[in-house]
């Protein structure tokens, strides 16, 4: 199903109730997904449907712009609050970073990182507007120590585990979510709570993501 804009796609993801919130309603509205696709697929940029960015060595896909359901499954699941101090692993276009941005506000810090380089200059680029928002070059999973504790972690890749940086970084009572997946990308989209000493899982949904490199 495509949608004629930005505010008809949201609309019809609080009919369905994927959008609960208002802040993730209202970031969401405001964010414009058309504006992080590559020019010309303005088309797609109103179906709830991921988008292909680029194409590995495999014939598969590297990078994409996740389908609107799971962005916005995933950021109610966040509970992302303002001021909070966000890490983001999977950059890609940069647009869950840009509603990760209007989550936290202005006091706000987002630390994105992304594997590839060219997407992680084309996406700093694009969100140059955000002050709060820091594009990191590198592998995600290794985390971003230098601006640790994190309040809320998200990774937008497939992982095979919960990599002990995250965990590490992550405020005690913080959230990760993360999709845990096997080699085809297929698995589930976990919801952890820190506790004192590790993990705690406190929701889960079946989902598919590009795995992580
Ligand atoms: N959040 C994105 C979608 C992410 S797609 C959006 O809003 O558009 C997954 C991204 O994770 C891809 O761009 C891929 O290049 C990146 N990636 C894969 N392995 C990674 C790693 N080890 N560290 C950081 N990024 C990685």
């Amino acid at each position: 199903m495509r949608y004629k804009s930005n505010d008809d796609l949201v609309a019809a993801l609080v009919r369905r109730g994927t959008v609960s919130t208002d802040a993730v309603r209202v970031a969401m509205e405001r964010v414009d997904r058309a504006s992080y696709l590559p020019p010309g697929s303005t088309a797609e940029a109103y179906a709830d449907a991921p988008v292909v960015l680029k194409v590995g060595a495999s014939g598969r896909a590297s990078s994409t712009i996740s389908q609107p359901t799971m962005v916005a499954l995933m950021l109610e699941q966040l509970d992302v609050r303002p001021g909070d101090r966000v890490l983001e692993v999977g950059t890609a276009s940069g647009y869950n970073a840009a509603l990760l941005a209007h989550l936290a506000g202005p006091a706000g810090v987002i630390v994105t990182i992304e594997v590839d380089v060219d997407l992680a200059r084309r996406a700093a680029d694009r969100l140059a507007g955000l002050r709060q928002v820091h594009v990191i070059a590198g592998d995600g999973r290794a985390g971003h120590p230098d601006l640790a504790l994190y309040d809320r972690i998200i990774v937008t890749a497939g992982s095979s585990a919960v990599e002990s940086a995250w965990v590490d970084q992550l405020q005690p009572g913080g959230r990760l979510v993360l999709p845990i997946t096997g080699a085809d990308g297929s698995g589930r989209c976990v919801t952890f709570r820190r506790t004192a000493d590790g993990l705690e899982e406190v929701f889960s949904v079946p989902c598919g993501f590009v795995p992580l490199r």
